[in-house]
């Protein structure tokens, strides 16, 4: 007899976890309460990991399918606009050294190769603002959309920075409230394993047995379920990406009105990089470093001296940087039998590009999409699951590689370690290649849902000065298309500088009046 899925038990009340749950549960719920029941375990003394401010356009679409308003959102969590990330001394480590990541899609792109056009013209200004409006608004601190644009529409791709403290603390509301999650608070002491090696319930200090027929480990770096129960190996990936250890820091601004950036902005330093964050009330500021290339206690001092030199507010050196190691890589596998892993207990690697939360988006999808109605048809779908996410893993790794290979910082060990060849992915190796005669495309990221596009690794590539071997073709009809691209961008940035808001005066307004509903 087929057993159907009725009852999904989460474990961890994380980002992760509340995100899985209310993905999940908001999907159940608009079947007619058909769909399995969601129960999320999270432990009273195990406090999630409160850091992971930055995330990806995809938010938008993950909380407003579950049915969350974005006034409320907005103004429970601390959040602000996000539509770019800048890489600062990343090339040369000069003070001019600088190029955006937009969330905006190059002009044209899949349709005309503007990268061959735009190195026809030596001296243009940056690829990101020949073929993006979004530099340009970044730099001038603009909000994406205007005050009367509805939830969720955009003038401009964006994504957010949040608290994720007070994150949490909204989903949590918003799952029990509005989409019946139960919630229990206690801490899952054991596995009960059923007879055919499943799990077939969780113990419990205080409530006894929970039962379920689909376990999800949200548990963090313990991975309590996938690691610990099941022993599934980790994969380390310190080979290729060396940070394991960040220093993170809240900083207050200079007065109430100081300006909120609409960007992340990440600066190289001599053993990794700085984020920083703005909030629409402080700034989220931290250091990731290679714990083999510095201290504790010089990454410390180099984080509060970068704090000092912003020039915006500081803690005046009072608070202590809080620490965190970071075990760089994934499980081997991601679902095992009744068990799958979303979130850092599946694994995690540096925050460069702020991946995290969008692969919890990404798995809690798949999940609910390619949900079994019973048991014997789980396999399947672990198998694909699996696949898929150990396809995405890698992609997220070479992607993030790309920013230390292409840099020509030689002043330290670790950005010179960064380039040895021996600690580059083979994929990366090829594509490198490939992209000396011709520029990313498409045809090299197959995936319908890739997790990041050609588009992103031509803005890296080109952001960071990488030059092409031979001669750019210039492939005849092109240079029209481009031309009209090019002029296309210049238009629409005059149009969006002229009618958008800053970052802090859109904040300020949805805090005071909402945003219409669409
Ligand atoms: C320095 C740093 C910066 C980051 N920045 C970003 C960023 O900008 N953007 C981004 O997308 N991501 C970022 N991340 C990643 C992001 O923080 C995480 O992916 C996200 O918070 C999800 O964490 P989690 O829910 O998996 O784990 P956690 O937050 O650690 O939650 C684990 C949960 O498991 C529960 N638990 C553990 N053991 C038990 C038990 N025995 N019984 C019951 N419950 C248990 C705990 O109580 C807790 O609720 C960053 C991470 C770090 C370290």
């Amino acid at each position: 007899m087929s057993k159907p899925i009725k009852h999904i038990v989460i474990v961890g009340g994380g980002s992760a976890g509340w995100l899985t749950a209310g993905i999940l549960a908001a999907a159940f719920r608009a079947g007619a309460g058909a769909g399995p029941q969601v129960t999320l375990v999270e432990s009273p003394d195990v406090k999630p990991i409160g850091v992971g401010e930055g995330t990806w356009p995809s938010m938008r679409d993950s909380l407003s399918a579950m049915g969350v308003s974005e006034t409320d959102f907005i103004r429970e969590c601390d959040v602000s606009f996000k539509q770019a990330s800048r890489f600062d001394r990343w090339v040369t480590g000069n003070d001019e050294d600088s190029y955006y990541h937009p969330f905006a899609m190059p002009q044209g792109y899949g349709e005309v190769d503007l990268v061959e056009q735009w190195q026809l013209a030596p001296g243009s200004p940056p690829f990101a603002d020949v073929v993006s409006y979004q530099p340009q608004l970044c730099r001038q601190g603009k909000a994406p959309k205007q005050q009367a644009t509805p939830e969720w529409a955009a003038v401009a791709n964006y994504a957010y920075h949040l608290d994720a403290g007070k994150f949490g603390v909204f989903l949590q509301k918003f799952c029990t409230g509005r989409l019946d999650v139960r919630h229990v608070l206690d801490n899952v002491t054991g596995v009960n394993p059923a007879e055919n090696g499943d799990i077939g319930s969780l113990e419990t200090r205080h409530n006894g047995s929970i039962e379920g027929d689909l376990f999800i480990d949200c548990t963090g770096f313990s991975s309590l379920l996938l690691g610990g129960h099941y022993e599934i190996p980790f994969i380390s990936r310190k080979d290729v990406l060396f940070c394991d250890s960040a220093m993170a820091l809240q900083v207050p601004y200079a007065n109430d009105d100081s300006p909120v950036e609409s960007n992340t902005i990440s600066t190289a330093q001599s053993a990794g990089w700085i984020w920083d964050i703005g909030l629409p009330t402080r700034r989220g500021v931290g250091y990731v470093y290679s714990s083999s290339h510095t201290t504790d206690e010089e990454a410390e001092a180099a984080l509060q001296r970068y704090v000092a030199g912003t020039g915006q507010g500081s803690n005046g050196g009072r608070d202590a940087a809080r620490k965190i190691s970071i075990n760089p890589g994934h499980r081997e596998t991601f679902w095992h039998r009744n068990c799958v892993a979303v979130g850092i207990s599946a694994g995690f690697i540096e925050p460069l590009e702020a991946s995290a939360l969008a692969l919890i988006e990404m798995s809690a999808a798949m999940i609910r999409d390619d949900m079994p109605a019973t048991r014997e048809s789980m396999d399947v779908i672990s198998r694909r699951f699996n696949e898929r996410f150990r396809y995405r893993w890698g992609r997220v790794i070479d992607f993030l590689k790309l920013h230390y290979v292409l840099s020509q910082r030689t002043d330290s060990d670790f950005w010179r370690d960064n380039r040895s060849p021996e600690t580059i992915p083979t994929r990366l190796q090829e594509l490198l290649e490939l992209w000396r005669y011709r520029s990313p495309s498409r045809r090299d990221f197959y995936e319908i849902e890739e997790i990041f596009p050609s588009a992103s690794y031509q803005y890296v590539l080109y952001g960071m000065g990488f030059q092409p071997e031979t001669a750019v073709v210039n492939t005849p009809g092109a240079a029209r298309f481009a031309m009209q691209y090019f002029d296309q961008t210049r238009q629409t940035t005059g149009k969006f500088l002229a009618g958008l808001p800053s970052n802090r005066e859109l904040t300020h307004h949805v805090a005071m009046h909402g945003m219409p509903k669409i």
